[in-house]
């Protein structure tokens, strides 16, 4: 995006990248169908991330409907699914990025593959490593967009921070976002690991930060998903403090508990399957009650409304960073001036995962990469332009 916007001004561009290709998680979100952006109101959207007063200008200046104005003036359509999400027409990434090269490439940008950054010299000149030894640059600006640390395999590998850190600037651990969490499931539930539990509610602790009508799926290393994805920032936080954390869940957010405890009682001559599969929980959510509850409750409408309406999972963990689809921390706003320059390092900008902003899943990473990379193109367009 940064490049877009400063080759469309006459700048010299180039573009380096370790990988042998650019956009591998680009294309890798693409499996996904890329969710690209989110069509909520701006002010609903701008509230999804941490940091909403930092990125507000820069979301404001690229918001979803300009992403959606993007893709269409390269000759790709979006739509915008029934949750709000907004994906390209085709569902994948490649056509997209196939287009946005062709015109990085159109405007003068040159792409320099198989180069990795490895700092700075004494003078303040990039320093890569590549197949053919080390190659030194000196750039006028300089816009660091490394991304933030999950899927190494991808390139974006954080190492990035040790360099930045060598230069004293501030920057907040990576940690997992967006990840699955761990749970030591009893064997009762192993024939249930794989299956989803649908249409379900949840919080953590008593703030209530609840989230409504979502899903997850068991997995035999606890639990993965829209709602855990939704939590993870208030769940990572407990996990930090405690060690561990406690996901309240509602399994079935459409039912009060009076309504619950009334259906309930008034079924009592049927079978227990029979009247528990009449209120909406069979299969994994009535193995989960069956697996908290004493048998001596199965019979009990108040314990099992009760069980129903907040059901507490313990999390032992978060999944491995490699494995999350984003990561929080990285560059505090604080090392940034407005323009989004590195304070310590004057002409060097950074942008993308690899700021300290965090967002759910829905399009708010990818909204927020391309937006911060416009932002701080025009910082570099300030700065030349102004000297
Ligand atoms: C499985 C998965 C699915 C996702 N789906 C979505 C989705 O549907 N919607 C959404 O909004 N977000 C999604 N995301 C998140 C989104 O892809 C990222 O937030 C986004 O790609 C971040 O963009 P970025 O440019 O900051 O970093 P990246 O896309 O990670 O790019 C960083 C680049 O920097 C390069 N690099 C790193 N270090 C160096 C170095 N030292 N030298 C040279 N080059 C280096 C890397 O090779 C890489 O090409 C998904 C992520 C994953 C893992």
């Amino acid at each position: 995006m940064a490049a877009e916007v400063l080759s469309a001004q006459g700048m010299h561009v180039k573009l380096y990248d370790s990988n042998p290709t650019v956009g591998r998680k680009f294309l890798l979100a693409g499996k996904g169908g890329l969710n690209i952006t989110h069509n909520e109101p701006l002010e609903d959207f701008i509230g999804r991330y941490d940091q909403s007063d930092w990125l507000e200008p820069m979301i404001r200046a690229f918001d979803a409907t300009m992403i959606r104005a993007w893709m269409t003036d390269l000759g790709v359509d979006s739509f915008v699914g029934t949750s709000g999400r907004v994906f390209p027409t085709e569902m994948k990434a490649a056509p997209l990025l196939r287009r946005w090269l062709s015109r990085l490439k159109q405007q003068g940008v040159v792409l320099h593959c198989r180069h990795t950054w490895q700092g700075f010299t004494e003078s303040g000149a990039l320093r890569f490593n590549t197949p053919t030894g080390e190659v030194i640059i000196m750039a006028d600006a300089t816009l660091l967009a490394l991304g933030g640390g999950s899927w190494a395999s991808l390139g974006s590998n954080g190492a990035w921070v040790t360099l930045l850190n060598e230069q004293g600037i501030r920057i907040n651990p990576l940690l997992p976002s967006n990840c699955g969490f761990k749970i030591s499931w009893s064997d009762f539930m192993i024939p249930h690991w794989g299956k989803p539990l649908k249409n379900i509610a949840g919080w953590v602790g008593n703030h209530k930060e609840a989230i409504s009508s979502s899903e997850a799926v068991l997995t035999t290393y606890g639990i993965e998903g829209g709602l855990v994805y939704a939590l993870s920032r208030p769940l990572r936080e407990e996990i930090v403090q405690q060690g561990y954390a406690t996901l309240h869940v509602d399994l079935l957010p459409h039912v009060t508990e009076r309504e619950l405890r009334l259906r309930l009682t008034s079924s009592s001559k049927q079978s227990l399957d029979n009247r528990w599969r009449k209120v909406g929980i069979e299969g994994v959510k009535g193995a989960l009650i069956r697996e908290k509850l004493p048998k001596k409750c199965w019979n009990d409408p108040v314990s099992v409304a009760m069980c129903i309406k907040n059901y507490p999972l313990i999390l032992d963990g978060m999944q491995p960073i490699d494995e999350a689809i984003s990561t929080s921390g990285g560059v505090m706003r604080a090392s940034m001036n407005d323009d989004l320059m590195l304070h310590r390092l004057p002409n060097v900008f950074c942008a993308g995962e690899m700021l300290d902003w965090d967002a759910p899943t829905g399009g708010y990473l990818l909204s927020a990469s391309f937006a911060s990379g416009i932002f701080a193109a025009k910082g570099i367009l300030k700065k030349l332009t102004l000297h």
